[in-house]
């Protein structure tokens, strides 16, 4: 019996994840589920599968859950230190599915016990690449991408040695607006960014593929977590979202990796690395398909990309702040407090200030410091007003 926890596991991938559990629940010793509000999910799964404890991050919530969890004989528990302290039990594998920066802190904790981390919080790479990896190459624990595009390259990587890879392609759908009149994407609502040609997510993801954020934010994880140098990652607009990643090798090669839109695949990759194993997700019909496309990214259009590139330049805290600006750009953005082309001019121009006010290039990656960067962030960027209407 493998013994797992799930951080965020009423979430999207969360809930994911604890699909593909309850498929072999004779496989799994479930030790921790954590979720926040959603009490009553976080509730019925910790009895469906037994687990040993269940974590809420919100203190005020810890009455809902003890009564919840009433008589079933799981531990109820609440708060940020009770997350890591859950991370810090004896498990074998555990999801890091929590959203935003909080998914940092038991991702590590989780690390320094030798815990495989199957990581989907992009916050952690993003803000604290350096601090993740160091500390599982200290504590000889192994990181797995769950990120779709990310395991898509560590798919494509698999018997590769990493001086033979020229690049790096992670692949976009384009969002929302790919062919919406440049001149007027000023203009756009908060209604027509919250709508995704391809799949429903929630709305700041949605926004975020819209605005290509959450591209620049997967460009910034690819140079952390395989360590590849800027100029060899590169994004290109493929409609379909059918290949999620490609590798490009120096015999010219090209690896693609090709599947269905269903993070189960990516999940259950990593749930059963080393081996592969059969999952309940669509087996492609490649000639109903007919085509794939593909067109260039234009840094006119996303200029999210434009700003990704000099965050993997410049490293060290520069991805704390990015991320924290994109946070509050985001807010501001669903607020009506600015329009859409204004948060990338918000967080283009925090990023800008912040380099040459602070030195970020140089810090040393601690919460700490992570933590302090994303404040100040957050402050600078909501100071910055915007020129287009809300
Ligand atoms: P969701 O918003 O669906 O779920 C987030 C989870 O985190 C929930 O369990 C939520 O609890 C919990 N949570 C929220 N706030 C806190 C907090 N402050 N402290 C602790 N737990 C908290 O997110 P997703 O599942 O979509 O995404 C999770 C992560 O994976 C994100 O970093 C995202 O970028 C990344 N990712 C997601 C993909 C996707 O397809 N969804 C693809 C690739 C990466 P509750 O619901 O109970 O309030
Ligand atoms: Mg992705």
């Amino acid at each position: 019996m493998r013994r797992i926890s799930v951080f965020g596991a009423t979430g999207s991938i969360g809930q994911n994840t604890l699909d593909l559990i309850l498929r072999a629940p004779d496989e799994f010793d479930v030790v921790a589920l954590t979720g926040a509000q959603n009490i009553k999910q976080l509730a019925q799964d910790a009895k469906a599968l037994k687990a040993d404890i269940a974590v809420t991050s919100d203190p005020a919530r810890l009455t809902d859950l003890r009564d919840a969890l009433a008589g079933s004989g799981i531990e109820a528990a609440a708060g940020d230190n009770a997350l890591i302290e859950a991370a810090a039990r004896p498990a074998d594998w555990i999801m890091s599915a929590i959203v935003g920066a909080a998914g940092l802190a038991p991702g590590l904790e989780a690390l320094k016990h030798g815990t495989t981390l199957a990581l989907a919080n992009k916050e952690s790479l993003v803000t604290a690449g350096p601090l993740l990896l160091g500390e599982a190459a200290r504590h000889g624990a192994t990181v797995l991408p769950v990120d779709s595009e990310h395991s898509a390259v560590f798919q494509a990587l698999i018997g590769e040695e990493m001086d033979t890879v020229e690049r790096v392609i992670i692949t976009a759908s384009g969002g929302a607006f790919r062919d919406h009149p440049l001149d007027a994407l000023e203009a756009v609502t908060v209604a027509e960014a919250s709508s995704h040609p391809n799949w429903d997510m929630g709305q700041r993801i949605t926004i975020d593929s819209a605005s290509m954020f959450n591209k620049a934010m997967e460009l910034i994880e690819t140079k952390e977590f395989f360590g590849v140098s800027p100029d060899k990652i590169e994004a290109i607009i493929h409609p379909e979202s059918l290949i999620h990643a490609m590798v490009g090798f120096n015999d010219g090669a090209i690896m693609a990796h090709v599947g269905p839109h269903d993070m189960r695949h990516a999940i259950g990759f990593a749930l059963n690395w080393p081996k592969r194993r059969s999952l309940p997700v669509e087996r492609l019909d490649l000639a109903k398909i007919g085509q794939l496309n593909f067109r260039a990214p234009d840094f006119a259009r996303y200029p999210a990309l434009k700003i990704a590139q000099t965050v993997m330049e410049e490293g060290g805290l520069t991805g704390a702040v990015f991320n924290a600006a994109k946070e509050q750009a985001l807010d501001d953005f669903i607020a009506g407090r600015c329009g859409f082309t204004d948060m990338a001019r918000k967080v283009d121009a925090c990023v800008d200030a912040m380099l040459s006010r602070e030195g970020l290039q140089n810090a040393t990656i601690t919460l700490d410091s992570v933590q302090e960067a994303d404040a100040a962030a957050r402050a600078l960027t909501a100071d910055i007003t915007g020129t287009a209407k809300g």
